[in-house]
């Protein structure tokens, strides 16, 4: 199921102060049938405020939602087919996990169609029968791989058994969508890893369209097949997660995605030859301006004759690679990282550095958008 995002906006007012916060402000995306996408930005940028709309918890100040052809901007929640999954699980503590993941299908008509006596065949709304019910929870308990775990409470479950139950109950009416809000971030770092595996599996098995929100880089980079990055309300950037590390399209995705992050020197184009104070590292056919110049930190190469020097501050070795801490007077930061293979050999204190042209962005001085 495609879900085309169309100049979705939300404007919360602020009573108190009068002024009114853009949680989303005029989003436009299409999220491909049957893929994973990580909305992926920092704490405000609009992340959950997207997913409630998309839900349908929330209603947009202006813009549409469309599920294929259907436009469910102004559908109810339980209406649109939606399986949502939160970052406390949200299961019922007096139910066992059975009782959980069946507890959706209680009150769900489905359609049916049935014969009537002259042989005309109408569609007939009925209940579940405890034995379908039974059948679908079974089905979908062994989808998440907890059927050993049916009788119990959610009290004798670990963190992640927990949010597998959460996610089995979402699944269990066949959503046409599956949206999760920060759905591993109560887990502890093992099970966090082995969750969003286990996600990504489930995703992959059932082919259901699913939103995952995080503000974890790491995290959207391995479990999506694509990533919307937000920023104020707004997209940045929607690529596969490769893409959008080595080709961001402004200074806030490329500073987002990455650790340890991009260095930052404030540098110039002047004679078509980029500089960063007054070494010139190469040429670009561009007017004169000043420019902000991102390196990722395995950007650099080692080379006694390099067109870039920098005092070294220390350095780091951590098991097979090596960083060396430098500090540049055009460092936007106090210092820089470079990491470089274990065995290579470093120099006391003045290092001298080539740049890899793919790991090296310019970047407009005052708006931050790349410049190619
Ligand atoms: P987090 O990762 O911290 O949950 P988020 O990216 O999901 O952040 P949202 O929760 O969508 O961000 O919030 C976006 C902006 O809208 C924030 O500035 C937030 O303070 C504001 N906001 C959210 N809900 C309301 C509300 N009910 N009333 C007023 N402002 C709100």
């Amino acid at each position: 199921m495609e879900i085309k995002i169309s100049h979705l906006t939300k404007i919360f007012p602020n009573k108190k102060t009068g002024e009114e916060v853009r949680a989303v402000d005029d989003l436009n995306i299409t999220i491909p049938s049957g893929k994973l996408i990580g909305l992926l930005g920092p704490s405000g940028c609009g992340k959950s405020t997207t997913l409630y709309m998309i839900s349908g918890l929330l209603s947009p100040t202006e813009g549409q939602i469309f599920f294929g052809e259907d436009d469910v901007t102004k559908l109810a929640p339980e209406k649109r087919g939606i399986g949502l999954v939160f970052q406390n699980y949200a299961l019922y503590p007096h139910m066992t996990v059975f009782q959980n993941i069946r507890f959706p299908l209680e009150n769900l008509k489905r359609a049916k169609e049935v014969e009537t006596e002259t042989g005309e065949k109408i569609t007939n709304y009925s209940k579940m029968s405890k034995a379908e019910m039974e059948e679908e929870v079974i089905k979908v308990a062994k989808l998440v791989q907890i059927e050993e775990l049916l009788d119990r409470k959610p009290s004798q479950l670990s963190g992640g058994q927990q949010q597998r139950v959460a996610i089995a109950r979402a699944l269990v009416k066949k959503p046409r969508v599956l949206l999760l809000d920060e759905p591993l971030s109560n887990l502890d770092a093992r099970l966090r890893l082995q969750t969003r595996e286990e996600i990504k599996r489930i995703q992959r098995e059932t082919g259901i369209t699913t939103i995952f929100v995080t503000h974890d880089q790491e995290e959207a980079m391995s479990i999506s097949d694509e990533i919307v990055v937000m920023n104020f309300g707004v997209s940045q950037q929607m690529d596969d997660p490769q893409k959008v590390y080595e080709d961001p399209t402004n200074m806030f995705v490329a500073r987002f995605l990455g650790t340890p992050p991009i260095n930052l020197f404030d540098g110039e184009i002047k004679n078509e030859k980029v500089y960063i104070g007054n070494e010139a590292l190469f040429t670009k056919k561009l007017p004169d301006q000043k420019i902000k110049i991102g390196v990722r930190p395995e950007g650099f190469i080692l080379n006694n004759l390099g067109v870039f020097s920098a005092d070294i501050d220390f350095v780091e070795r951590i098991g097979r690679d090596v960083s060396i801490i430098a500090k540049h007077e055009n460092c936007l930061n106090e210092s820089f990282r470079v990491i470089v293979d274990a065995d290579s050999a470093i120099p006391a204190k003045k290092v001298k550095l080539n740049l890899k042209p793919n790991k090296t962005f310019l970047f407009d001085y005052d708006t931050g958008e790349r410049i190619k």
